[in-house]
């Protein structure tokens, strides 16, 4: 990177340059936001030398992001994101987002990168500044083609890094950067990404050692779930427990015919069907009082956390990601991207709420059959219990619905298919898809936004009257609950639906 140093240090900068300095085109930067840069500018006084803080642009649980700017060595003024990773981040963490960043970024839609500071425990990762629009803000005002270019550059985003063996973990749009007018598209943010066995990333090899330890989820369920090799235990709770003669959990009745229905029941091993199981395992798996209920007994509480990656975000995350399945891939991205077509094609962001793992497997069981979940999740090991048979959906009816197009069946009063959204889209509490309308933020609601989505004509143009089978087999493919037989991001760009592309 040529840059002229002391941009900050600008000696012709007076006091009102100074002040317009700290507005951001109309918006005037917030206490907090003023705060923040000047403890970025002394925790790395480096950066200072080279940018002048602009904004924060982002922050999550890991980083904060600001925009930079620095005076170029040919004069010009280049805007930088300065993404300044939590000082207790692992070296080995971020030095793996660095390289992943450095070995597949810059080029097929993946963010690239032009320098790091550091100073003592904090790190600055320097990356090319990408102008881009909130998804919330403009789901609802995408044509069909706009969708299916995203799409479409978003699996070209995956393919890339998933031949260099990274799995990112972290699909989901505020990590796929989109400038809807330069129709420009960046993946950001490995700071959760993986390798898969066969990686090209050295430092993902060696981060995947370090998280052998569970990690504990603050404010999640217990999933009750133990690891594949039992040891023998001496507590004498468990030593009290009678074998059965039920070795597969997937075979077990569902016996809690006295008690409320419940929606979902844990996943309750990764132990294969046909494995043989030693006498521990019959003990600690299979027998107590607690299988097919909604309670949690003390032997299940006395169980081993299972070990399995589980990073991500609770609506993106992958059937195996949400049953803790050991053996993860890059399928798990291309789910990802799957619940990303959802919201697309249904106009809903999110589409998955949920606050923790199970609720997000009921979720996904609403959408894609929960018999269909249970024999996908048999496939890798898991047996997956529901108290209640919910249908598969089919997805163009769906989607048509969701987005007004066709009648909602819990809606009779308005049989029309364009009926008025604001009264169209609410439904009952349980339902899993968020009530959110494309154009509306998560919190506030912007009944103006609606309007755009309840004008039919202006649907029509946008091609929602004709959106072709096979976005929608595609959408079916992506979200196959058996990572096995999931489509992959080289085979997803060979689909019909972007021939022309
Ligand atoms: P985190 O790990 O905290 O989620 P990300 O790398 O995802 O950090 O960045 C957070 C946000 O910062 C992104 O959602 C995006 O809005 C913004 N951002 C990150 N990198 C860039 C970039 N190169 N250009 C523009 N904005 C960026
Ligand atoms: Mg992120």
């Amino acid at each position: 990177m040529e840059v002229i140093p002391s941009v900050c240090d600008d000696s012709n900068s007076t006091e009102s340059q100074v002040k317009a300095d700290k507005h951001i085109g109309r918006r005037k930067l917030s206490m907090d936001v003023e705060n923040d840069i000047e403890y970025l500018y002394e925790a790395v006084p480096q950066l200072s030398t080279v940018f002048h803080i602009l904004d924060k642009i982002g922050e999550g649980t890991f980083s904060s992001v600001y925009l930079g700017e620095a005076l170029m060595a040919n004069g010009t003024k280049e805007k930088f994101a300065l993404k300044h990773l939590i000082p207790t981040s692992h070296p080995v963490r971020i030095a793996a987002e660095l390289q992943c960043l450095t070995v597949a970024g810059g080029k097929e839609n993946v963010m690239g990168v032009t320098y790091c500071f550091r100073k003592d425990d904090h790190c600055v990762i320097v990356m090319p500044y990408m102008e881009h629009q909130t998804f919330v803000d403009i789901i609802g005002l995408l044509s069909f083609e706009e969708v299916r270019q995203y799409i479409y550059h978003l699996l070209k985003a995956l393919r890339h890094v998933h031949q260099f063996g990274i799995i990112h973990r972290d699909i989901k749009p505020t990590n796929f950067l989109y400038n809807r007018q330069e129709k420009m598209f960046a993946l950001v943010d490995f700071g959760l990404a993986q390798g898969t066995t066969d990686t090209q990333i050295e430092l993902l090899k060696e981060f995947s050692g370090l998280c052998k330890a569970p990690r504990a989820i603050f404010g999640e369920r217990n999933l009750n779930s133990f690891t594949s090799v039992p040891t023998k235990t001496t507590d004498p709770k468990l030593e009290l427990v009678k074998p059965t003669k039920t070795e597969d959990p997937a075979t077990r009745k569902f016996i809690s015919a006295h008690r409320r229905p419940v929606p979902v029941r844990t996943p309750v091993s990764n132990q294969r069907p046909n494995q043989r199981m030693t006498p521990a395992a019959v003990n600690l798996g299979f027998t107590c009082n607690c299988y097919s209920t909604d309670r949690v007994c003390n032997i299940c509480m006395s169980r081993k956390q299972q070990v399995a990656p589980r990073a991500g975000t609770p609506g993106f995350r992958a059937p195996e990601v949400l049953t803790k399945c050991p053996n993860q891939g890059t399928a798990i991205d291309i789910w990802s991207a799957g619940v990303i077509l959802l919201s697309l094609l249904s106009g809903r962001y999110p589409f998955f709420k949920a606050s923790d793992d199970l609720i997000a497997l009921t979720q996904i069981m609403t959408i894609r059959g929960s018999r269909e979940t249970i024999q996908a999740a048999m496939t890798f090991g898991k047996s997956v219990v529901c108290s209640r048979e919910l249908p598969r959906q089919d997805l163009r009816t769906l989607c048509e619905t969701l987005r007004g197009r066709r009648p909602s069946p819990d809606d009779e009063a308005t049989p029309h298919p364009h009926r008025d959204t604001t009264t169209r889209h609410h439904r009952t509490h349980d339902s899993p898809i968020s009530t959110h309308h494309p154009g509306e933020p998560s919190r506030q609601h912007h009944p103006e936004e609606d309007q755009t989505l309840a004008e039919p004509e202006a649907q029509d143009e946008r091609g929602w009257d004709s959106v072709p089978d096979e976005a929608y087999d595609l959408l079916d493919r992506l979200l196959d609950l058996n990572p096995a037989k999931r489509i992959t991001a080289a085979q997803a760009l060979q689909h019909p639906l972007f021939t022309d592309l």
